[in-house]
């Protein structure tokens, strides 16, 4: 991509938008930036020159669209603006495989990578998870595969990405707050097809509600839990590729009937690339989730204790508690709110011993449970609420994180709650 002396602004300064300006360097754009959340301008700022004519905006995805003064005003200045995963992409040679949904698609993007990395492929791991596209588009070659998981926030302003295979795991509610309705997430979910060839493929999952009815790309593969003809699917306990025998379902290592979905949507978009059935075993059957994911922090007096701060909406919070579905759980939830309706969860019936609610949302969850007949106890802070758990759970139960929001009411984000949750169960805060 030639940007030799263009004047470029990045917009947003997090770990994306840091790549972006990176690259740009590399590529010799004059680069300013420019950061909502910044307020001194020691850059060549937006701030000093607010008529500066751009020849192009990159924008981070920590940047919220919807009546943002600063990119309706560039607009009608009729600056091109552009996702970071778009420059990213402008600048990557070989195929990419791009991972979206409201959930799984961390995991999915890892295993992909993984049995990518068994079948002997030069292939990148990029996006929401690790690094961001920027950081690692000039490695890539002719041959590689990138393995790039995209969230909403990528796509929302993304014009050129283009992916060679692209999966949307599933949709349910999730950051309708940012979105402002679950019909502008799903648009902003399917624009991840927007500059596909019809010989792209685009792979759904034929399980979801949502996803099993779009009809958005002539080339579409499903994945599904039971037998499918064409696509990826299940038979007798054994997952297959079409006709080919992929991986026995008793072989992968993670609980849960959705971790099921994301071995079989790994198996899907990694399977045209001339995968073996012994490269996906290999990468499958020592799988560990990443951190915060369903983790066991440990037994204490017989009570367990599992770490799932990354279940932030409530779509997630059901896919663990199907999990651990005929455990005697107490369920931690709450945090900051993102207009989801619990009641959603709670009318499924599941069998949950106690509700422990905490923060912003505490008293909106007690009420749905209630409504539902859960016990339910409300506490300001994540830490009174574990320790009332500590107290009160008796051996053989199970204590889990599953908060169903994001948490920044209390913590920088979600790995931070659970690190304090791991800190508070062994012991280690004053
Ligand atoms: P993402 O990157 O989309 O947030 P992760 O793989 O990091 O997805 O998992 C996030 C949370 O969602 C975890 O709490 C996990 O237990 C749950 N989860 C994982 N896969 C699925 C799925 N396919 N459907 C629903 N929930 C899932």
């Amino acid at each position: 991509m030639k940007l030799k002396n263009k004047r470029v602004l990045v917009y947003g300064l997090g770990q994306s938008g840091r790549a972006a300006i990176k690259l740009l360097k590399q590529l010799d754009a004059n680069v300013s930036f420019f950061d909502d959340n910044v307020k001194f301008f020691d850059y060549i700022g937006f701030e000093r020159q607010p008529k500066q004519k751009w020849d192009l905006v990159v924008i981070s995805p920590g940047i919220k669209c919807r009546s943002n003064q600063l990119l309706q005003w560039l607009e009608e200045q009729h600056v091109p603006v552009i996702s970071e995963i778009d420059l990213a992409y402008l600048c990557c040679r070989g195929k990419i495989i791009a991972i979206t949904g409201t959930n799984g698609k961390t995991t999915v993007s890892m295993l992909a990578h993984r049995i990518l990395k068994m079948a002997g492929k030069e292939t990148f791991l990029c996006g929401n998870v690790g690094l961001p596209f920027s950081a690692i588009c000039q490695k890539t070659t002719k041959n590689s595969i990138t393995v790039c998981e995209v969230s909403n926030f990528q796509l929302e302003t993304s014009r050129y990405f283009r992916p060679n295979v692209a999966a949307i795991l599933n949709v349910k509610p999730d950051h309708l707050d940012r979105h402002g309705s679950f019909a502008e997430y799903l648009r902003v979910k399917c624009k991840i097809t927007q500059n596909m060839h019809r010989s792209d493929t685009l792979v759904l999952n034929l399980d979801d509600d949502v996803t099993k009815k779009l009809d958005i790309h002539k080339r579409t593969k499903y994945f599904s839990k039971t037998s499918l003809k064409h696509g990826t699917s299940v038979w007798r306990n054994q997952i297959y590729y079409g006709r080919k025998k992929m991986i026995s379902v008793g072989d992968i290592p993670l609980r849960g009937e959705k971790n099921l979905e994301n071995v079989l949507a790994a198996v899907a978009v990694t399977a045209p690339f001339g995968v073996e059935a012994e490269n996906a075993y290999a990468a499958i059957k020592n799988f560990v989730l990443a951190g915060h994911r369903m983790e066991k922090v440990g037994t204490l007096f017989g009570v367990t204790f599992i770490d799932d701060s990354k279940a932030t909406n409530v779509a997630s919070t059901v896919a663990c508690l199907q999990a651990f579905a005929g455990e005697d759980i107490w369920l931690l939830m709450g945090g900051q709110g993102k207009e989801i309706d619990f009641d959603d969860l709670f009318k499924i019936g599941f069998d949950i011993k106690r509700v422990i609610c905490f923060g912003q949302e505490a008293e909106k969850i007690s009420k749905s449970a209630q409504k539902f007949a859960y016990n339910t106890a409300v506490f300001a802070k994540m830490q009174e609420a574990v320790e009332f758990c500590m107290k009160n759970a008796q051996e053989d139960d199970f204590v889990i994180l599953s908060p169903a929001c994001a948490s920044f009411d209390e913590f920088d984000g979600y790995a931070a709650r659970g690190e304090a949750f791991k800190k508070i169960v062994l012991g280690q805060v004053e």
